[in-house]
């Protein structure tokens, strides 16, 4: 269904992705993990086609379908989901009247408002959301557990083929998780969702099934296994997938840059003898 084939990706100038090849089917799921800054959230912004991001070489093919030039909008209606690290507030539009305005727009047909409001309130059901919270604005004023519970109604609702979820179990405590993973369990089993979970902890993995695990490292995927893999990295770290000329390279420029600090002391140090010398010529 999702076919990333050698996909590099700039963002002002700068190489941030270098070669992605990824390949997710119908219902499966997948996890992302990697270090701060490998390129996870980067990979989700362009699959989702953010402008900011430009594809320098490779494709993004989904459904058969070259969706490389693809507006955000066109990917929606094709039936793909990103799930924001950070939502957005909307101050001026209510939650459910976005969900509904999205649906429309991504379905291109009016939806009834009957059918809607029954579905709505069950799928807030499952996320123990409060009803009211569908009449306030869009995750203005709602904590960070209540905007990623936002994000996965959206998701319910919406039905995507394929949803990108953005550490959507950061910052949460472990009721929230346990309530978002509820909702993505229901996404999986009720719609046959694939997905692709980025994610630093194993908690909102336990109670589903993942098919691939795959570790990024400065914008490149250096390694993939299974679903246990999740808890290999928990349990030892990413080191382990770091292939050795990254290693390398990193080792390079902690050398650089310690040697740099360095030269940048000694100057200081010799600077204030000088000064010192100074001072104390004033004094005699
Ligand atoms: P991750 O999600 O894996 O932590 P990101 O995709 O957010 O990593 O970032 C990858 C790299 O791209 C980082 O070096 C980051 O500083 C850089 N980057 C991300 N977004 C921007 C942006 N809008 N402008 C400039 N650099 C960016
Ligand atoms: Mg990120």
């Amino acid at each position: 269904m999702l076919d990333v084939q050698n996909l590099s990706v700039n963002i002002e100038e700068k190489p941030i992705l270098k070669g992605i090849n990824l390949c997710v089917k119908k219902g499966e799921t997948h996890v992302l993990m990697g270090p701060n800054g490998a390129g996870k959230s980067t990979l989700g912004y362009t699959l989702m086609g953010n402008p900011e991001y430009s594809v320098t070489d490779g494709k993004i093919l989904f459904d058969g379908q070259d969706i490389t030039d693809f507006s955000a909008d066109k990917r929606s209606k094709a039936g793909m989901f990103l799930s924001f690290q950070d939502p957005l507030e909307v101050p001026g539009v209510t939650l459910e009247n976005f969900i509904r305005s999205s649906m429309q727009q991504v379905t291109g047909q009016k939806v009834k408002l009957f059918q809607f409001a029954k579905e709505l309130e069950q799928a807030m059901n499952v996320l123990n959301m409060n009803p009211s919270y569908a009449n306030r604005d869009l995750n203005v004023g709602f904590s960070g557990g209540e905007k990623k519970k936002s994000e996965i109604l959206q998701l319910l609702m919406l039905k995507p083929k394929l949803a990108i979820l953005d550490e959507t179990d950061s910052g949460l405590d472990v009721d929230a998780v346990r309530i978002v993973s509820k909702g993505i369990l229901e996404y999986q089993k009720k719609m046959d969702g694939a997905l692709i979970i980025i994610t630093h902890s194993t908690r909102i993995l336990e109670s589903l099934n993942v098919d691939y695990t795959h570790v990024m490292v400065k914008g490149k995927i250096v390694h993939t296994g299974d679903g246990s893999l999740v808890q290999k990295i928990n349990d030892h770290g990413f080191d382990q997938f770091i292939p050795e000329e990254i290693k390398e390279e990193e080792r390079r420029a902690r050398l650089m840059a310690a040697a740099k600090e360095a030269m940048a002391q000694a100057k200081a140090n010799a600077a204030t003898e000088v000064g010192a010398v100074d001072a104390k010529g004033a004094y005699l």
